[in-house]
């Protein structure tokens, strides 16, 4: 029995032909396309991280923040100035006004800014603030926006959808190459499956980092604050995703010095500056180890 709609990955270089491994010969079989976003480089030796707060809630939250990530050894500056929030009634975000202040917060402090776009209207004006654009997850599916984000000629970051198959996800991607953009980054944030709620927001799908990797050239990264949902499970979830083999992560991250005030968007899983500074001490150990092996193997 053949169900319609039912795709497989061996559907792959007819869904996604410009970005699959098998349909595009020219690219290594092993290599990454390097995603330049200013001076930082996706699909690099090293894997790239990107910290912030959830949301741009102010100029002087919001450059506090930046500061500590950068002091932290981050690469990019992330925060929401549009948030896709579950109740109407919360905090949408500051709009313009936060494009803004995270430009000025990346003008102090020379971090690149990826900031979500939710609305094909708005890709113009987020174009003009931000390095790159994110897509977000609840908007994978959202066709018209990735024809503008692959339009636009931004670096896009296109997080999965919370229930996509791989083949969706690859699919989504092709619509923005098909506009003429290769520049995307993947980003796994964690999935809606069993138990999702219980004791972590979302199931992280560590999995798809090497599945992800046989089937396109694009990288791919980790986002473990909204796959974990929980503070004290970043770390761990960070180094596990590096080991993986991810090229990145992108994390939430709040300042916790005397009078910081609480985010008012999801504050239970944003980390603190020492704990990213932490994982970046991880990823630099992990890339000394591997300079060193080879280093002693010549
Ligand atoms: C975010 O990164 O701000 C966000 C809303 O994430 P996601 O789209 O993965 O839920
Ligand atoms: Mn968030």
């Amino acid at each position: 029995m053949s169900i319609a709609g039912n795709v497989g990955l061996g559907d792959l270089p007819r869904i996604c032909p410009l970005i699959s491994r098998r349909v595009q010969p020219s690219e290594n079989p092993e290599e990454t396309r390097v995603v330049a976003v200013g001076s930082v480089r996706f699909g690099g030796i090293r894997p790239v991280v990107i910290a912030g707060p959830c949301a741009v809630e102010g100029y002087e939250q919001t450059l506090a923040v930046a500061r500590a990530v950068k002091a932290a050894g981050a690469e990019m500056l992330r925060g929401g100035a549009f948030k896709p929030r579950t109740s109407p009634h919360d905090f949408q975000g500051l709009g313009v006004e936060g494009l803004r202040i995270l430009r000025e917060a990346s003008r102090e402090t020379g971090l690149p800014v990826v900031t979500e776009v939710m609305d094909t209207r708005l890709v113009e004006t987020v174009s003009e603030y931000a390095e790159m654009l994110q897509i977000g997850s609840r908007n994978m599916q959202n066709y018209p926006l990735l024809i503008e984000a692959g339009k636009s000629g931004k670096p896009v970051l296109l997080k999965r959808g919370m229930a996509a198959s791989l083949c969706e996800w690859l699919g989504a991607a092709e619509y923005i190459a098909k506009e003429g953009n290769l520049d995307i980054v993947l980003c796994e944030r964690g999935i809606k499956a069993y138990p999702s709620g219980e004791y972590s927001r979302n199931v992280l799908d560590l999995n798809v980092i090497p599945a992800v990797k046989e089937e396109t050239f694009l990288p791919v990264i980790v986002d473990p604050s909204h796959a974990t949902g929980v503070a004290s499970m970043v770390e761990s979830a960070s180094c596990a995703a590096i080991e993986y083999g991810c090229h990145g992560l992108i994390i939430e991250v709040a300042c916790d010095h005397p009078g910081a005030v609480k985010p008012k968007c999801d504050a239970a899983q944003a980390i603190n500056p020492a704990t990213l500074e932490k994982i970046v001490d991880f990823i630099d150990a992990r890339m000394e180890r591997s300079v060193l092996r080879k280093a002693h193997a010549v």
